[in-house]
């Protein structure tokens, strides 16, 4: 894959740094005012999860299937020192701005083109109750998101649509992609 094979560049599998089983690190990632920090919030206050939320606000725990797993959520505009591996991305763009679609077109193209590109994403398309000023149609996001092999989903931060799908949708993907033996 990479010409880098020095040891510090071959973290264990690829896979969260701490590579501990169930925690997986998932970059959240887009323009300035997509809503990816009211996002982030709604995941530690969402049903789905099972712990307080209050220990650390980047760490969402889930279960599905019977299998309890962490998830850790990075902010990359909050953390641009991260050099590590995450597990998976959310490429967050808002649907009322153009601008914002056409960074999430181009952090798609870097994640594939990186070390880790297989890496599952999830191409989100923020603020969809914004109906009237919306840009970007489904369709176009679609045809995105199936261009650089992504999963897609409409959400809106502020009034908590789809949230909890797109957690439980994240970790199925990096489990999908984990364990390819489980469905
Ligand atoms: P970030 O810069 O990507 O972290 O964006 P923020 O989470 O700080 O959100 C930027 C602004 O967009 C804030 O005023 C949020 O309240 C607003 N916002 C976030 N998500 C939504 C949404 O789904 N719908 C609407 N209408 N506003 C949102
Ligand atoms: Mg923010």
């Amino acid at each position: 894959l990479s010409s880098e094979t020095s040891e510090d560049s071959a973290i264990c599998c690829g896979c969260s740094s701490t590579c501990l089983p169930g925690y997986y690190r998932v970059c959240v990632i887009g323009a300035d005012d997509v809503g990816k920090s009211t996002l982030i919030n709604k995941f530690i206050c969402s049903d789905v999860m099972t712990s307080d939320g209050d220990a650390d606000d980047r760490f969402v725990t889930v279960v599905i299937d019977n299998e309890e797993s962490t998830l850790e959520f990075v902010d990359f505009s909050e953390d641009e020192d991260q050099r590590y591996p995450v597990d998976a991305y959310i490429v967050v763009f808002s649907v009322y701005e153009k601008s914002s679609y056409d960074i999430a077109f181009r952090f798609l193209q870097c994640i594939r083109n990186e070390q880790f590109s297989d890496r599952p994403i999830i191409l989100v398309a923020n603020k969809v109750d914004l109906v009237r000023k919306r840009q970007i149609t489904k369709e176009e996001a679609r045809h995105l998101a199936s261009k650089f092999n992504c999963k897609y989903i409409e959400t809106s931060a502020t009034l908590n649509i789809k949230v909890d799908k797109l957690i439980l949708g994240i970790l199925k993907q990096i489990k999908i992609k984990l364990q390819p033996e489980i469905k």
